[in-house]
C-alpha cells in the first residue's frame, strides 16, 4: 500500500461530529493533499471479464488466470502486481468451484492481509480496518439479512483457509464494506466498475458544500519514472484555499438535489443528520424551485401540476431507458421540456434533470444539434448551483461541449472544453486520463476555431469530409447509473 502526503493532517475528535481529519498546512486549489492506494479492492460481478482486477481498466481483451480461469488482467504487469493479493483468492476460487459475489472477495481479501500483516494497521495508514465504523447497530432487517447471507457465504469460501475469524469481526468486516466501500470507476470516469477500501479516505467527513473532492485515478503503465504513478490510487484534492487547522470533508453525494432529499440520501445511506451550512441554510433549494419569472407570474397550482407531471415523465423516461427505447424517451423530454418551458426557470431541478437526460440520449442518438441546445441550456443552470471547482459540472461541461462540437457549432464547444479543462485540472488533476483527452480536445478544437474563422466555407467542407470518410465517434450508451455517490452501496 502507498500513501502520500499523510503528514499534511491529522485527526482529531469534535463532540457531535465524532472523528475528522484537519490540515496541517495550507493548501490551494488542485493541491494532492494525500493519495492512498486501496487496502484491497474487488471488480464488480457482473465485469470480472471485462476489466482488469489489478488496475480496473476496462479492456477488449484481457488475460486470464490460468489457475482459477476466474481473475482477469491487462497483461504480464498487472497480473505480478495482483499476485500477492491474487493467490489466497486464486486457491480459494478453484476449491469453491466458482466466485462469489464481490461482497464476499472484498471481505476476504481484507481478511487475507490481516492475517499477511497480522494487524488491520497498514503502513502509512492513520487508522486501522479494527476501529473504521460498521454501523450495523443502524442496519434495518433487510441489512440485517443480508449481512447473515454474506457471512455465512464467507465461512464457505474461507473455510480451513487459515486463520479463523470470529463471527463478530467477520460482521463488522461486512459493516465497514457496506458504509466505507469507494466505488471504483473506469479509466475515462465513465462508468462505475469496482469497489474499495481506503482507510485514510473514511476518515474524511461529509459536506454538501466541502473543500475537498476525491478522484479515483487508475493509474498510468508508461509512467515508469515515478512507481507511484504506475499504480491506481484515490487522490483526495483541495477545491480552494485551505488554511492550517481547517476541517477537511469531501461530499459523499451529488449535490445537485433539494436539501430535504440530499438529508434523506445521507440519512438512509450513512446514519447521519447533516447539520452543514447549506443544509441549516437551504440555501440553493430557492434555485432549485424557481419558477419562471414574468408578469403574472404562474399560479401556484399551474406550477404544482407542471412539477408532478414532471415527476411522472421522469418515471416514464427512466423505464424507456432502461428498455433501451431512446426515441421514447426523446419524446417523453420534449413532450416535458414544451409543459416546463412557460412555467419552471432555468434553474429549476425538475427541468435540469429532463434536459440532462435528453441532452445524452440525442448525442447518443446523434442529433447534436437539438442535443446541443439542451445542454447548453443544462451547463447554463449548472452554473448558478454546483460550486465552480465541482467534478461533476467538469463532466457535464466537457460533455455538453463535444456535443457542439459534434454539432459543429464550433466557438461555443471549444469555449465548453477550456472551461472544463479548467475545471477537471482542479478536480482530476493534469495527469488524468480524462484531463489529458481534454487536453486534446482542446487543441483540436481551437485548430477548428481558427480554420473556421479564416474561412467558413472551407471549414465546412473540411467537416464534410471527415465526417463521411469516417462514422462519427458515437457517445457512450446512456446508462442508468447511480452519478456522484462515492461510496458505493450494494442495494
Ligand atoms: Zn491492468
Ligand atoms: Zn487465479
Ligand atoms: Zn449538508
Amino acid at each position: 500500500m502507498t500513501v502520500e502526503g499523510m503528514e499534511c493532517v491529522e485527526i482529531f475528535n469534535s463532540e457531535g461530529k465524532g472523528r475528522g481529519l484537519k490540515s496541517t498546512k495550507e493548501f490551494w486549489a488542485g493541491d494532492v493533499i494525500f493519495a492512498e492506494t486501496a487496502y484491497a479492492a474487488v471488480v464488480f460481478d457482473n465485469l470480472t471479464h471485462n476489466v482488469c482486477h489489478t488496475c480496473f481498466k476496462r479492456q477488449e481483451k484481457l488475460h486470464r488466470c490460468g489457475q482459477c480461469k476466474f481473475a482477469h488482467y491487462c497483461d504480464r504487469t498487472c497480473q505480478k502486481d495482483a499476485w500477492l493479493n491474487h493467490k489466497n483468492e486464486c486457491s480459494a476460487v478453484k476449491k469453491l468451484g466458482k466466485a462469489p459475489n464481490e461482497n464476499i472477495r472484498l471481505a476476504a481479501r481484507i481478511m487475507w492481509r490481516i492475517e499477511r500483516e497480522s494487524s488491520g494497521l497498514a503502513e502509512g495508514c492513520l487508522v486501522s480496518i479494527d476501529d473504521l465504523q460498521n454501523h450495523i447497530d443502524n442496519f434495518q432487517d433487510e441489512e440485517k439479512n443480508g449481512l447473515m447471507d454474506d457471512v455465512q457465504n464467507f465461512l464457505d469460501y474461507w473455510l480451513s483457509q487459515g486463520q479463523q475469524f470470529g463471527m463478530n469481526y467477520i460482521s463488522h468486516i461486512f459493516g465497514v464494506i457496506s458504509c466505507n466501500g469507494f466505488t471504483l470507476s473506469d479509466q475515462r470516469g465513465l462508468q462505475a466498475v469496482g469497489v474499495g477500501i481506503f482507510p485514510n479516505l473514511c476518515l474524511v467527513n461529509h459536506d454538501c458544500w466541502p473543500n475537498c473532492t476525491v478522484i479515483f485515478n487508475n493509474g498510468n503503465h508508461e509512467a515508469v519514472k515515478s512507481m507511484y504513478h504506475t499504480q491506481m490510487r484515490i487522490e483526495l484534492r483541495s477545491l480552494g484555499k485551505i488554511n492550517k487547522g481547517d476541517e477537511l470533508s469531501v461530499s459523499y453525494i451529488d449535490f445537485l438535489n433539494l436539501t430535504e432529499d440530499r438529508q434523506q440520501q445521507l440519512k438512509r445511506q450513512y446514519y447521519f443528520d447533516c447539520t452543514c451550512e447549506q443544509c441549516t441554510k437551504k440555501t440553493t433549494d430557492a434555485l432549485l424551485l424557481a419558477v419562471k419569472e414574468g408578469d403574472p407570474k404562474p399560479a401556484d397550482s399551474v406550477v404544482k401540476e407542471v412539477t408532478q407531471f414532471s415527476m411522472d415523465t421522469m418515471e416514464k423516461i427512466d423505464k424507456a431507458r432502461s428498455e433501451g427505447l431512446y426515441h421514447e424517451v426523446v419524446k417523453y423530454c420534449r413532450d416535458c421540456l414544451k409543459r416546463q418551458e412557460p412555467v419552471l426557470a432555468d434553474t429549476n431541478i425538475h427541468k435540469l434533470r429532463i434536459l440532462s437526460i435528453s441532452s445524452e440520449v440525442l448525442s447518443y442518438l446523434q442529433m447534436f444539434e437539438e442535443a446541443a441546445e439542451n445542454a447548453k441550456k443544462m451547463v447554463d443552470g449548472y452554473l448558478k448551483i454546483y460550486h465552480p471547482h465541482n467534478a461533476q459540472l467538469g463532466m457535464a461541461v466537457m460533455r455538453a461541449g463535444v456535443t457542439h462540437w459534434h454539432a459543429g457549432i464550433i466557438e461555443v464547444g471549444h469555449g465548453m472544453i477550456c472551461k472544463a479543462f479548467a475545471i477537471l485540472l482542479i478536480t482530476h488533476g493534469p495527469s488524468h486520463p480524462i484531463a489529458k483527452d481534454l487536453e486534446a480536445m482542446r487543441a483540436q478544437t481551437e485548430m477548428e476555431l481558427r480554420m473556421f474563422q479564416q474561412n467558413e466555407f472551407v471549414y465546412y467542407k473540411m467537416r464534410e469530409a471527415a465526417l463521411s470518410n469516417r462514422p462519427i465517434q458515437v457517445m457512450q450508451e446512456p446508462k442508468n447509473e447511480a452519478q456522484g455517490m462515492i461510496f458505493h452501496k450494494k442495494s
